[in-house]
């Protein structure tokens, strides 16, 4: 077991190793949680990010991961050019709480964040739900889609149709047709974001291979859909157009890779690639990386619109999501030209937004 001594000397090197901007910790005595706000970049905007519910094996675990998470951020609002800041929540309770004192520490949650007033602004992550949501809107004005308490919509459906967009520039890119009809997609994960997607695909005329640890949930879906299904651990080796990870991270590393037998990676989950190189082994298999942080921002997309016009309809929303093809369709364009992964493009773009966010304050140093 790790000791307190051990642990503080863990959380005090990840927070001297990070490059972001400051970091938020509380510990919630009543439930034993520890908090994280990470506010990793303020240039463009206030950090914006999920509230994600976790237990880890330690509260560096939960440090780590919303640090990692918070970086993220500020490169999928760079790369999508929406001018807000990168910044994540992590709340680590010891284990599953109690309902009654889940709320209670959700309230509490919310209280911290409108104490930052504006320097974080949230919505829903892993472990979270709209109705989550809705109870730390409750105590702070920070939620993205809670205004006035009301329940924020579900980024779910919108992630998934920014991860069809992405995956139609993603074809494209393949072979000159961004249509899914007929094409063998396997999808890893059918959740917030892989059944909506599930269905659209599968509408659209896609051949479509399910895998998810929920066995129930897999069988159901297929039999509606008309699909395949496989274990978890052989999706990996699915013969297909496109793998589609919409589960969780690091799933594309040094053990899947050489497995994968499809054209290209495009899906939902955060921090696909174990390491930044899984980039490098990608393009040497030939096989098209669709960076995650670009295809997985149809959410992030919708829900700054709608906290810049709360009056946005459904329909004008997915629209502006559907922005996320353009996007990647340069990106693309460029690592091809410069024969790279598209990882290396997309980082480009968002250092060359971040930049421009830089000089357009004067070089001074945003208040976050
Ligand atoms: P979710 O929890 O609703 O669904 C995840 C699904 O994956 C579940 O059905 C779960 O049973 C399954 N799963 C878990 N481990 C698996 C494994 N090893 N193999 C196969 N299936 C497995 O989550 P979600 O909201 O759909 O998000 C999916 C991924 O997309 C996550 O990485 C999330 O961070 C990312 N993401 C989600 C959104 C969003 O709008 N929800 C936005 C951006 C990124």
């Amino acid at each position: 077991m790790i000791t307190a001594a051990e642990s503080s000397t863990a959380l005090e090197d990840r927070l001297a190793a990070w490059g972001g901007h400051a970091v938020v910790s509380r510990y919630d005595v009543r439930t034993g949680t520890w908090i994280f706000i990470a506010l990793h970049d303020p240039t463009l905007g206030p950090p914006t990010g999920g509230t994600r519910i976790k237990t880890y094996p330690s509260p560096a675990d939960a440090l780590t991961d919303a640090l990692r998470l918070a970086e993220g951020m500020t490169a999928k609002w760079a790369v999508v050019g929406v001018p807000f800041g990168g910044g994540k929540a992590v709340l680590a309770p010891p284990g599953p709480l109690p309902e009654g004192e889940r709320l209670a520490l959700l309230r509490r949650y919310g209280e911290l964040v409108e104490s930052l007033r504006g320097g974080f602004v949230t919505g829903e992550d892993l472990g979270t739900t709209p109705e989550d949501m809705r109870v730390v809107a409750g105590a702070t004005r920070y939620v993205l889609g809670g205004h006035g308490g009301a329940t924020p919509t579900d980024p779910g459906p919108f992630t998934a149709h920014g991860v069809a967009a992405a995956l139609a520039a993603t074809l494209a890119h393949l072979d000159g047709d961004p249509d899914v009809a007929g094409r063998r997609i396997a999808i890893q994960g059918i959740g917030d974001v892989g059944m909506p997607l599930a269905r659209r695909l599968r509408a659209a005329g896609a051949t479509l291979v399910l895998a998810d640890v929920d066995a129930g949930r897999v069988r159901t879906l297929a039999s509606e859909l008309g699909a395949e299904v496989v274990a978890p651990e052989a999706v990996y080796d699915v013969p297909c157009d496109v793998f589609a990870p919409c589960a969780v991270g690091a799933v594309l590393n040094p053990d899947t890779i050489p497995r994968l037998a499809c054209r290209a990676v495009c899906g939902s989950a955060n921090n696909q690639l174990a390491a930044d190189t899984d980039a490098e082994h990608l393009l040497r298999r030939g096989i098209l990386y669709a960076p995650d942080y670009v295809a997985n921002a149809g959410g992030a997309i919708a829900f700054a619109r709608l906290s810049q016009e709360p009056g946005a309809g459904r329909d004008d929303l997915f629209h502006i999501v559907g922005s996320i093809r353009g996007i990647l369709d340069e990106i693309l364009a460029e690592a091809a030209e410069r024969g790279e992964s598209p990882l290396h493009a997309a980082r480009r773009r968002v250092e060359r937004t971040l930049a421009a966010g830089a000089a357009a304050r004067g070089g001074q140093e945003p208040a976050a």
